[in-house]
């Protein structure tokens, strides 16, 4: 078996373990990540709505809150300098009826606490206005939501990472961690098992966090939460874009509703929903599922036309909660909560995880005891 030494590892080469090996690099830190799959972005990362969010729905104080609003105007300045694509296209959340008023006005307060403070209320007329295929009764718009080439971003981060010295193992499942000698040994399967010494250990594997968790020597068994699988399912229109903004409607108990998204290609795509699964992989998306794609994009599109949506792909959210309970926030576990030194471990980094990548790595370097630094 070979053996060597660093001072960082992180186990995931998603969005968010990507920006966490970049910040740890680029403090100085000789920084390896470790990836089961052959090539990055291939969970989660690459199977989600590319939304830069501007943090209108969380709780007030939450972590999700917080590094989403700080997350995304980072990652918009790092898209302009490092030549990611990214634009403001803006987004329209819609209520459908003059029933669905307070809930509207009770988002746009929630934003507001959130420190959004760009929204703009408007009338059916002016809703019409700006996009004449939508029907509604009122709406706001959100000017400073975009879009985002999401492996256009994870190739600069890995860039980032390797200019600053860092690495990225594929093909290499992370079997096991043990706490040793004020560090960690970790363990390698695949083709070539290897042992890795480290100082600092990041848990960034997406869905397998918390099995990664549960294998980790001396970390309380209650630290690995539980984790539920909500499978998101998108499907593709067939013809021209009818819309040039975001357009959202209300959101429900465990998503935002089916809405229409643009990808910087200018297609449109409708999704997701809500689909509870059991396994993380279960990632086809069925065309049974369509009449319900079509019966809610009428709701605020009603010329829709029959048979324009195809089925397309679908990304699986790691849920730290299960049908009808509320949301949790993020969780970043740092020693104070688990007692390992040098490890932090995240969980449940759901939406708006990409949009808060950026602010992610600032906090997990944080946790480690690490000095801020300007980025
Ligand atoms: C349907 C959907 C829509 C979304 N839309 C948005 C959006 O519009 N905007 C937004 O901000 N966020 C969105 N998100 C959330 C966002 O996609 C995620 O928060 C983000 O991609 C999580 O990145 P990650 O690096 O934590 O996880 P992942 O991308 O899943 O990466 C984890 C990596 O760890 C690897 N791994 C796992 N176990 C091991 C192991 N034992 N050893 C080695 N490697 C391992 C996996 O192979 C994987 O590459 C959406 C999510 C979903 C599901």
């Amino acid at each position: 078996m070979t053996t060597f030494d660093c001072d960082a590892v992180v186990v995931g080469a998603g969005v968010v373990g990507l920006a966490i090996a970049r910040r740890l690099a680029l403090a100085g830190l000789e920084t390896l990540v470790i990836e089961r799959e052959g090539a990055i972005g291939m969970g989660t990362s690459s199977r989600n709505s590319e939304v830069i969010h501007a943090g209108l729905y969380y709780p007030p104080g939450s972590l999700k809150a917080r590094l989403c609003r700080e997350g995304r105007e980072r990652l918009y300045a790092y898209c302009e300098a490092r030549g990611v694509g990214a634009r403001r296209v803006g987004k329209l959340v819609l209520a459908a009826t003059a029933d669905e008023v307070a809930k509207l006005e009770a988002i746009m307060a929630t934003a507001k606490a959130n420190g959004v403070n760009d929204l703009q209320r408007l009338t059916r007329e002016e809703v019409a206005a700006l996009e004449p295929a939508l029907a509604c009764h009122a709406a706001f718009l959100s000017p400073s939501t975009g879009i985002i080439d999401t492996h256009g971003l994870m190739l600069a981060l890995q860039g980032d990472l390797e200019e600053a010295a860092g690495t990225v193992a594929f093909h290499a499942p992370v079997a096991e961690a043990r706490p040793e000698d004020g560090g960690f040994t970790i363990v390698t399967g695949g083709a070539d098992a290897t042992e890795i010494r480290t100082r600092l250990l990041v848990n960034a594997a997406g869905h397998g966090a918390p099995r990664l968790a549960a294998s980790i020597h001396g970390e309380p068994a209650a630290q690995a939460p539980r984790q539920w699988f909500a499978k998101g399912n998108y499907v593709s229109l067939i013809g021209r874009q009818p819309f040039s903004r975001l357009v959202y409607p209300l959101p429900d108990a465990a998503g935002l509703g089916i809405h229409a998204t643009l990808d910087l290609a200018g297609r449109c795509r409708f999704g997701p929903d809500v689909e509870w699964v059991e396994h993380e992989d279960d990632l086809e998306v069925s065309p049974t599922r369509l009449p319900i794609f079509e019966a809610a994009i009428r709701r605020y599109w009603p010329a829709l036309p029959s048979g324009a949506l195809q089925p397309d792909y679908a990304g699986i959210r790691p849920k730290l909660h299960g049908p009808g309970s509320p949301m949790p926030d993020f969780r970043v576990d740092g020693p104070e909560m688990h007692g390992l030194s040098g490890l932090v471990q995240l969980f449940g980094i759901e939406s708006p995880g990409l949009t808060s990548s950026l602010a992610l790595a600032d906090l997990v370097a944080d946790r480690l005891g690490l000095p801020a630094i300007a980025l």
